[in-house]
């Protein structure tokens, strides 16, 4: 199954072989602790922007080396998808000039940034692949729209490897994925998924760009605040949509897919998207047990259904 690829070397339980696995969202190495301590099967999103924001300069491959490497090695062979800087909106470190944008949400943000300063996404890219020896790292490119960005930041990773080459350091190449949080993305997810290892849909920004509601002004969601908690939205609904679709295409091409976003610990959909077919579920660490539960019991009654359902 397209799962095998992501458990590869984990050593879970046979029960859980072939089925989705619970991972954790993290910022940094002591979340990473948080993480195992919670039961995670691995890390399905490590926020690596943390590592800029949290720094008066530009962090250098030693330093992001050192900290991809501790995350790596905290989580032995278990699975740890890095996202590369997710910078621009909200997020800008006070290091990095920036010119004033009026729509800083759709302006340069996530992979738009990284490939506007190449030298800066070539330093985390070498760290990356150095890192990648210690443990199962898998790269995550955030905010996609088009398969030319995925081109361009794959001739980036063949320099960096070039780089490395040359400076005689040892590296692994690891796979590749992108991130699925645009409607575009999830739109064209048949067209993206050949060019790529892996999918991970992030929720929060798909749902701020399909519905086009900041996802950080509590006034624009309000309408929808007072809703019973087992409904769900027309918003919801119209996401969910986009979901099954960039399962389907990822299944296709035989790719892994996971969900990274806060719906995909939220309660009210998580045997909604096991019932997809979704490989994998990463959360904050705090929701990790009631994942567990919840994808335990699905497994019970699928097996109660004859494994049918
Ligand atoms: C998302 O957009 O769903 C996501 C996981 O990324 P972030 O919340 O960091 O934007
Ligand atoms: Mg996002």
């Amino acid at each position: 199954t397209a799962f095998d690829s992501i458990s590869r070397d984990i050593n879970i339980a046979d029960e859980w072989k072939g089925k989705p696995a619970i991972l954790a969202n993290i910022s940094s190495a002591a979340d990473a602790r948080r993480a195992l301590a919670s039961a995670a099967e691995g890390v399905g999103l490590f926020r690596s922007e943390a590592l800029y924001l949290g720094s008066d300069h530009a962090p250098s491959e030693a330093e992001q080396y050192q900290v991809y490497a501790e995350i790596a090695g905290l989580m032995k062979n278990r699975p740890v998808v890095i996202r590369t800087m997710d910078l621009g909106a909200d997020k800008q470190p006070g290091w990095l000039p920036v010119r004033q944008e009026e729509n800083p949400a759709l302006g340069v943000r996530g992979i738009r940034m990284s490939l506007r300063h190449p030298e800066l996404f070539r330093t985390q890219l070498c760290a990356l692949l150095r890192a990648s020896c210690e443990g199962d790292i898998r790269i995550m490119l955030p905010m996609i729209t088009s398969s030319s960005e995925i081109l361009r930041a794959r001739k980036l990773l063949a320099d960096a490897e070039e780089e490395l080459k040359q400076r005689q350091m040892p590296y692994r190449m690891p796979p590749l994925g992108i991130m699925i949080e645009t409607p575009a993305a999830a739109l064209l997810s048949d067209r993206l998924a050949p060019k790529v290892d892996f999918f991970s849909i992030g929720t929060n920004d798909l749902m701020q760009y399909t519905a086009a509601k900041d996802r950080q002004n509590p006034d624009v969601w309000e309408e929808e605040a007072g809703t019973d908690a087992s409904q769900q939205s027309d918003e919801e609904d119209a996401v969910l949509e986009l979901i099954r679709m960039t399962i389907c295409h990822a299944h296709d091409c035989q790719i892994p897919v996971g969900i990274c976003g806060e719906m995909a610990g939220d309660p009210r959909f998580v045997e909604k998207f096991l019932h997809m077919g979704v490989d994998s579920l990463s959360m904050a660490p705090y929701r990790i047990a009631g994942g567990r539960k919840i994808r335990a019991e699905y497994y019970t009654k699928f097996m109660e259904a004859g494994g049918k359902m």
